[in-house]
């Protein structure tokens, strides 16, 4: 979501945020969060997306102009539009995030009723260190492909394209082949994000290498 403050997590070991079971308020249900999604690099991308008329914050009673979001809820940190969603997919939280947020109760649109303490027996695993800079490529992927496409508005439908195929592929568990045909579509769509690719790879060997240490 937009509006992010930058994350401090350069020098800890991949460890869930929330040990679980515990007992959380929702405050900091949201910092939990806002704080994967900023590790992640996510509020570069809501830039490039702002930028380009795609905000999901447009006509919201909450949101102060210049200034940002002035009520903060679970329901807005929860949901992950098609870009944030595809970011989480590729670098294999996207599972552990929904599953997350699925046992936060109160979740409405634009608001919440979760109430002040919940009880959360999952966590949100945050990495190493800050991944900022996959968002970061993925923002400039996306921001290279709006000034060379002549179609006005190319990545915003190229989201709901993510959107919808994502979903669909997380939903699938018993068909396996119509699972592999739409990951196929995921890469077709994502073939444009050259800078992101070539960084996740080398994210991925390096998960890879410490796997096999
Ligand atoms: S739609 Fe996604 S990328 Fe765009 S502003 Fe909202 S959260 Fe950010
Ligand atoms: S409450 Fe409104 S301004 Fe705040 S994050 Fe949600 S949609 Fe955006």
């Amino acid at each position: 979501m937009p509006d992010m403050k930058q994350g401090e997590h350069t020098d800890q070991a991949n460890r869930p945020l929330i040990q679980r079971p515990s007992t959380v308020s929702r405050t900091s249900l949201i910092d939990n969060g806002m704080t994967v999604l900023q590790q992640w690099g996510a509020d570069h991308i809501c830039k490039v997306c702002i930028a380009n008329s795609g905000s999901c914050c447009r006509d919201c009673r909450h949101l102060l102009d210049g200034v940002g979001c002035q009520l903060r809820n679970t329901s807005c940190t929860a949901w992950l539009c098609g870009f944030h969603k595809y970011l989480l997919f590729e670098v294999g939280q996207l599972e552990e995030w929904n599953l997350f947020w699925d046992d936060v109760p109160g979740q409405e649109f634009r608001e919440d009723f979760t109430p002040e303490q919940v009880i959360i027996d999952k966590s949100l695993t945050i990495q190493q260190q800050t991944m900022e800079h996959l968002g970061e490529a993925l923002a400039a992927d996306l921001q290279e492909m709006e000034r060379s496409h002549i179609a006005i508005g190319i990545i915003l439908t190229l989201r709901e394209k993510l959107d919808k195929n994502i979903d669909q592929f997380m939903l699938e568990d018993k068909d396996h082949k119509r699972k592999l045909r739409i990951k196929r579509k995921i890469k077709v769509l994502s073939s444009d994000f050259q800078r992101f690719h070539h960084l996740l790879n080398k994210y991925k060997l390096e998960q890879a290498e410490l796997h096999n240490m």
